[in-house]
């Protein structure tokens, strides 16, 4: 079975360390058993001008031969200037071929409401790739504001990165059962939410990630031991590790 990280990261303390150079990286997945990753920006979350150096960095990092093909790169953009920010999606999905795009709307300052973020979403729709985003703090990052973008835009699958975070994963369980193209990613709950998401939401559709790889610390020994807590069958791990991220992935 494959094991799909759905939300890791690449951050300047491996960029500044290895360069675009991913062997220790993945060496560092691999270790947890971890088989594939979708791999965000970071420079470019929390810098608006080095969001195209990061996306660069980051295709290029996928792109090397130490990453096996196992890394998935999701792009960024900054959509306060539309144009600007639309061309460099464009960009990202096209010319350097990333496989899907994030926000962490309360970092960036975007509003999911945004016109500008329906253009996001006909973008993903032409280059047919998810679109994640950083969910469970206000004012920007609700379950519910991704729930109203989802229901736009039906045709697009857009990936709640934390499920609701410690407040608002009983926000996100709802949001997802009224919303098809709405994928809840089990990345940061505590163990009582991730049961109940577990036990609430449609099965097809449940991720796993760890958010590795903002710090150098590892992350896994935290991350999976927190799924074994709340004991899922064969069946269960097996969609959540590897049926689900490939079908959503197009792998
Ligand atoms: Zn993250």
């Amino acid at each position: 079975m494959n094991v799909f990280d759905c939300h890791t990261h690449w951050a300047p303390c491996f960029q500044n360390r290895d360069g675009r150079n991913p062997a220790a990286w993945i060496e560092l997945i691999r270790s947890a058993g971890v088989s594939h990753a979708v791999i965000l920006p970071f420079t470019g979350l929390i810098h608006d001008g080095k969001v195209g150096q990061d996306n660069d960095d980051l295709a290029a990092v996928c792109a090397h031969p130490a990453a096996e093909g196992r890394m998935i790169p999701f792009c960024t953009a900054q959509i306060s200037v539309p144009d600007e920010g639309l061309a460099e999606i464009r960009r990202a999905l096209g010319t350097l071929k990333m496989r899907g795009i994030k926000f962490h709307p309360w970092l960036q300052g975007l509003s999911p409401g945004w016109a500008a973020m329906d253009d996001v979403c006909d973008l993903a729709e032409e280059f047919d790739v998810p679109i994640l985003f950083h969910d469970g703090t206000p004012p920007f990052s609700l379950p519910a504001q991704m729930a109203l973008l989802a229901k736009r835009h039906p045709r697009v699958q857009i990936i709640l990165g934390h499920t609701g975070l410690f407040e608002h994963w009983r926000e996100a369980i709802a949001a997802v059962n009224l919303t098809p193209n709405l994928w809840p990613c089990l990345c940061s709950p505590h163990v009582a939410a991730l049961k109940e998401i577990v036990r609430r939401c449609d099965p097809q559709r449940l991720l796993w990630g760890s958010d590795h790889g903002f710090t150098l610390d590892n992350f896994y020994p935290y991350r999976r031991g927190l799924m074994e807590l709340i004991g899922l069958d064969d069946k269960q791990r097996e969609a959540m590790y590897d049926v689900n991220p490939r079908r959503l992935l197009k792998m």
